[in-house]
């Protein structure tokens, strides 16, 4: 079976892990935590990276770090990973989930801007509150779906306009700019990135927060440890333990010495799947943006026509042609812990999810490999009409 997305572990990966056992730094702290951290910084222009277990605790300690508790709202797009989500019910905290806009399929400033102004109000200590829940707005959480930047600088017009802070989910975007801007440097206040293995970048799993801003990142670090201070056990709040080991970032590490050639490998697949669907009707790319540049994190096709039955034997082809497909990410708002939560949707999200297949893009995909899925992807949508 040809699969959707694996990781490409030809680099240094196994030379720095035999670094590490024979160091015998293996666990959470250790040279290669420090060089992936500085390397993270570097690849996105930010002031700071710590780096974390997972994509979803650096999520969870970001929006721990703004002080979002129990009661409070986050606002998120509604077509996500659930971990987006996770994070919000980590803290105790509902999340409101509001639709994508048709452009990037990010958290839509408009609706974003409709929802803050026409039911929130300010209470009498200033404190900007969902009307029909009396919850606090904390924080707002575009997400990078596809690895495209969301359109940040609209939503941090709006974000600053109500004085609420930013997190920015770009588990998948490393490498993406937005506007010439590196990924720290899109206006959130933070940013989380993941390297689980289905990423662009794996540690085998992992994730960091980063800020262009100087301030935070000696806080998070703490808060991400197990808080600890002097060499005693003495620690001086509630620490998560969401560290990355030395051995996950070995990994990470020689992974990040490749990011160059995997953005050009990924933007290449996705280039050429574009090109050969081009003269399908009723056939759309993954979105993209003149002064947006994705990390086409995953490629795939969009078939906003096709009928739910027409999608699942689509699917159903590619899997007889040995061909890994399964459906996208199913929208937040219908998600079973999410079910009851406030949201403001427009059925965008949910036309997403039933009407995109994604497909194979691991960076050493072959051209042999993807000439075949596009032959059988294009057969079956000329058999659709
Ligand atoms: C993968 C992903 C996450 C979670 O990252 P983990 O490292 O798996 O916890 C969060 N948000 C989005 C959009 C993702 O794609």
């Amino acid at each position: 079976m040809l699969p959707l997305c694996v990781p490409n572990i030809s680099g240094n990966e196994g030379k720095y892990l035999a670094e590490c056992v024979s160091s015998t730094f293996v666990s959470s702290v250790g040279p290669f935590v420090d060089r992936f951290e500085a390397e993270t910084r570097h690849a996105t222009g930010a002031a700071w990276a710590v780096a974390t277990s997972a994509g979803t605790t650096a999520l969870h300690a970001a929006l721990h770090f703004l002080g979002v508790g129990p009661g409070d709202h986050v606002i998120i797009p509604s077509l996500s990973f659930i971990a987006t989500a996770n994070a919000v019910a980590h803290c105790h905290a509902t999340p409101i989930i509001i639709d994508v806009d048709v452009a990037r399929w990010g958290l839509d400033a408009g609706l974003l801007a409709e929802l803050l102004g026409r039911n929130c109000h300010r209470d009498s200590e200033g404190a900007l509150r969902y009307t029909p829940t009396g919850g606090q707005i904390k924080a707002i959480m575009p997400v990078y779906a596809m690895g495209l930047p969301a359109d940040m600088d609209s939503i941090i017009e709006v974000a600053r306009r109500y004085n609420v802070p930013t997190v920015s989910d770009a588990a998948a975007a490393i490498g993406a700019t937005y506007k010439g801007r590196q990924l720290a440097q899109m206006g959130a206040d933070l940013t989380a990135l993941s390297f689980n293995g289905n990423k662009l970048i794996t540690s085998g799993g992992g994730g960091a927060l980063i800020s262009a801003a100087e301030q935070g990142g000696r806080e998070i670090k703490h808060l991400t440890s197990t808080a600890r201070v002097g060499g005693a056990y003495d620690h001086d709040i509630v620490g998560f333990n969401y560290r990355m080991t030395n051995l996950q970032a070995a990994v990470g590490v020689a992974q990040l010495e490749r990011l160059a050639e995997f953005l050009d490998a990924k933007a290449r697949i996705a280039a050429r799947y574009a090109q050969s669907f081009e003269d399908l009707t009723g056939t759309l790319n993954f979105p993209s943006v003149d002064d947006t540049c994705g990390s086409h994190w995953l490629s795939g096709v969009y078939l906003p026509q096709a009928t739910r039955e027409q999608m699942d034997h689509l699917r159903q082809t590619l899997v007889a042609s040995g061909i890994e497909a399964r459906s996208f990410w199913k929208p937040l708002h219908m998600q079973a812990p999410y079910l009851k939560c406030p949201r403001m949707v427009n059925g965008h999200a949910e036309m997403i999810w039933g009407n995109v297949q994604p497909l194979p893009c691991s960076t050493h995909l072959t051209c042999a490999e993807q000439t075949h899925v596009i032959e059988v992807v294009r057969s079956a949508i000329e058999k659709m009409s």
